[in-house]
């Protein structure tokens, strides 16, 4: 990489990145990588090795521009922390109990990083780490530069859960299905304490959550993966309860306009070609087909899988289906079911089904995709507001189901699929969870409903599409709040080489 050999010397601002290796995480990390290159940046993106080669043709297309990002490769401490080889992404652990030692190695991640200093990595300007590394503050600090740290969920996540904090509001609660009512908003909003919490549900993800807020709280500010347009009184309340500069520079999906990067974002290989994808939807009617994934991480048991597939044989529904390698592994139950599915699917030229990474970004903004049912991350539902497609919504854990309040009760782009319980990446089992084939039919029905109800959903989807495009074009809020990312370290840069 050019002009990186020393920052102090050049005028342009130093950043690193520090993702959290989960592709959630990542995948809106690289785009803030390319947009603060863009924005005349210099940028050291931390990785490891079996998450890079994950994205080798993305870092070889950057590599091929004049983006002044360099990708640095450290080890993961895959050994030191008890993880078995390879585990180096949130995607790969085998089973729950390997959450706890891939929490213990980032940290260890962060002693790496400090040797590379003024080594493999120039001392930077500014380090930008993903909220769940609340180590790297310490790191800012010894530097004496800004620690910013970036958020990935809606700042109605964020906002709903810094308040549930300070009122205590959970503390009272006995009953983790009890309804309560969101504090701090202006509309009424009720959840679950299981909705909210369920997924901090040992000592380690709660010794985690308290480092994060304890590493926010000392953090300079923050950025956020959404735009002020599309939630503007959380942001303006979320500012106002940490008292930080916040920046809103999204939705950074958007920094992938050409369909070849959209294709390659990620994951190395597709499951399946994008153009392949492509001409089967180039034959299907605009708006008619039902795109249904649900992330990264969510994995459903067999028991799920049939309900979805009868769901949607039941709705009459054209459709593209992402499901897990891990869901249908090779000689098991699912497998057996999941390909006599596929046989009729194709037989009736209903639908596909995609077996492992889907370049989801290239469906969601073809014009024959009508509606999106998804898990609720909220990169995806960014990408969907982004395609103008409403959503049926189906959160599993984590900020997912403060993610489907926002989708549906505030802004009218969604249907809810009519999940109570929440359910982790490796809880396949829960059968309490498994949702019913008649919600799945009833959701694909009432989304992709051709009625008022219907069309109002659509005409709001595609307007907040229009907003969030504006938001990051050339004098857009994200794209001003970027510069403002910029400008804030530029001016810290300039004050410490003044003294
Ligand atoms: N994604 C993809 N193909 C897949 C699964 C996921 O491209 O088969 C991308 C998706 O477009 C999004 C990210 O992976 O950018 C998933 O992030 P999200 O926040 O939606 O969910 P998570 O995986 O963190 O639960």
């Amino acid at each position: 990489m050019n002009g990186l050999s020393n920052t102090t010397a050049t005028p342009n601002p130093h950043f690193i990145l520090i993702p959290l290796m989960a592709q959630g995480h990542m995948i809106p990390m690289v785009d803030m990588a390319c947009l603060l290159a863009a924005g005349g940046a210099v940028v050291s993106f931390i990785t490891t090795p079996v998450n890079a080669a994950r994205i080798r043709p993305f870092i070889s297309r950057i590599q091929a521009s004049s983006l002044a990002i360099r990708f640095v490769e450290l080890r993961f401490p895959s050994a030191e922390a008890g993880l078995p080889l390879g585990c180096e992404n949130l995607d790969l652990l085998p089973d729950s109990k390997f959450n706890k030692p891939f929490v213990e190695a980032l940290p260890l991640l962060g002693n790496q990083l400090e040797l590379q200093l003024g080594k493999q990595i120039p001392i930077p300007d500014c380090i930008i780490s993903d909220t769940k590394h609340a180590w790297a503050g310490s790191i800012a600090r010894k530097l004496l530069i800004p620690h910013i740290i970036f958020h990935g969920p809606s700042c109605f996540y964020l906002h709903s859960t810094l308040s549930i904090k300070r009122h205590k509001i959970l503390d009272g609660i006995r009953d983790e299905y009890e309804k309560f009512v969101l504090p701090d908003l202006p509309q009424r909003i009720e959840m679950t304490k299981a909705q909210v919490e369920r997924w901090v549900d040992s000592p380690t993800w709660e010794k985690l959550r308290d480092e994060c807020y304890a590493a926010e709280e000392a953090a300079d500010g923050i950025v956020i993966n959404t735009f002020e347009e599309l939630e503007p009184w959380c942001v303006e309340m979320y500012r106002k309860a940490t008292g930080k500069k916040v920046w809103p520079i999204g939705p950074l999906s958007l920094y992938n306009m050409e369909i070849e990067s959209r294709a390659i974002r990620g994951n190395e290989v597709p499951a399946m070609e994008a153009e392949k994808l492509q001409r089967w939807l180039d034959e299907r009617e605009k708006g008619s087909v039902v795109f249904i994934s649900f992330g990264s991480l969510a994995r459903n048991p067999i028991a799920q899988l049939t309900e979805i597939g009868c769901g949607l044989e039941a709705a009459g529904a054209r459709f593209i289906w992402v499901v897990k390698e891990a869901e249908v592994k090779s000689g098991t139950e699912a497998e057996k079911w999941m390909e006599g599915f596929e046989d009729r699917s194709a037989k009736d030229k209903k639908g596909i089904v995609i077996r492992g990474w889907a370049p989801q970004m290239v469906v969601l903004s073809h014009p024959a995709v009508g509606g999106f049912m998804t898990h609720c991350g909220w990169n995806s539902i960014l990408e969907a507001i982004c395609a103008g497609v409403p959503m049926a919504t189906w959160p599993h854990f984590a900020d997912q189901f403060l993610n489907e309040s926002l989708v549906v009760d505030v802004l009218g782009i969604g249907v809810a699929v009519g999940a109570v319980v929440p359910v982790k990446p490796a809880d396949e089992e829960r059968k309490e969870a498994v949702v019913g084939r008649e919600k799945v039919e009833k959701a694909v029905v009432s989304l992709m409903d051709e009625g008022e109800e219907g069309e109002e959903r659509r005409r709001r989807a595609r307007e907040f599409g229009e907003k969030a495009r504006n938001a990051m074009e050339e004098g857009g809020s994200s794209c001003q709040n970027l510069k403002g990312v910029i400008k804030y370290v530029s001016d810290r840069k300039n004050k410490i080489n003044l003294i």
